[in-house]
């Protein structure tokens, strides 16, 4: 199997740092970019100012970090727009996406939204599979997203732009957590979303993807299969241990990214147990260390 290749190596796309902070998207959409930075975070976190020009009011997603400076510049973009916030949406539970989400929600006087009821809290609102939001001047859809957390979800946008949070990242791929995360189910999303024809994906860290939307989504789906591929390539000469497989696999890769690596293939590990590919055995049977051949 060759080693997929990432068509956004063609594009024009900014490089690492230098994106730029406050960007209009299209007319409904505005990014504004925390100061975040991190291995895991790429340039920072995206927090996305949603509604029609004029309505007088405005939705976020993923409002970030609960960051003074972030805020700032959140509430420039609003003046802007001359528009008040009457709801912010979380596309799932880590913090770089909602940890602001409460307190902002709080201040701003708009309910919260999301997959998770403890992201939503007591007065916010769950958000389920084919809700439709009217807000702000235009209709939201609710994308159900599970695999890089249980919780994730994608908003589509009546442009047919795709709000993916870290369903897909702007450089790179994105990681299935463990034990949250799931392969099947995080395969299952990539499919949903390119079934929506979007676009545009606009990630949840780094540059917005308006190209060729589709080829990442296949992209994607081909790297899992390739990550696959590997795993099971790298057991054909007998037991390794997960650290072994990330070692041989993720070589090419800054260490800074190994944790995030092991879980995605303990998630990848799972699913090929679950299939009957792979098995394990002297450890925990929900946390694996050493593997083989089924
Ligand atoms: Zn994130």
């Amino acid at each position: 199997m060759d080693v997929p290749a990432d068509p956004r190596a063609s594009w024009a796309l900014p490089p690492p740092g230098t994106m730029d902070p406050v960007v209009d998207l299209e007319p409904l959409v505005t990014r504004v970019l925390a100061p975040n930075p991190s291995s895991m975070t790429l340039d920072g976190t995206n927090t996305y100012v949603v509604g029609a020009p004029g309505s007088g009011q405005a939705v976020l997603v993923d409002p970030g970090p609960d960051d003074p400076a972030h805020l700032a510049a959140v509430e420039r973009v609003l003046a802007g727009r001359d528009a008040r916030c009457v709801a912010v949406l979380v596309t799932h539970h880590h913090g770089d996406h909602a940890e602001a989400a409460l307190p902002w929600g709080e201040r701003f006087g708009a309910q919260v939204a999301a997959a998770s009821a403890v992201v939503a809290g007591p007065r916010g609102r769950v958000l389920e599979a084919g809700d439709r939001l009217g807000l702000a001047g235009t209709t939201i859809g609710v994308v159900p997203t599970p695999g890089h957390t249980g919780d994730h979800l994608a908003f589509r946008v009546e442009s047919g732009a795709v709000l993916v949070g870290d369903h897909v990242l702007g450089r790179g791929t994105s990681v299935v957590t463990h034990p949250e995360g799931d392969v099947v189910a995080y395969l299952e999303s990539l499919r949903r979303v390119l079934d929506l024809g979007p676009s545009a994906l606009y990630c949840g860290h780094g540059p917005e993807l308006t190209e060729n939307p589709a080829a990442v989504l296949e992209y994607y789906l081909a790297h899992r299969a390739y990550r696959e591929h590997q795993l099971l390539a790298g057991l054909a000469n007998g037991p390794r241990t997960v650290a072994e497989l990330v070692a041989a696999i993720y070589a090419e890769v800054p260490r800074a990214l190994w944790p995030a690596a092991t879980q995605s293939t303990r998630a990848t590990l799972a699913k090929l147990h679950a299939e009957g590919r792979v098995e394990w055995w002297g450890t925990d049977e929900d946390d694996p260390d050493r593997v083989r051949l089924a």
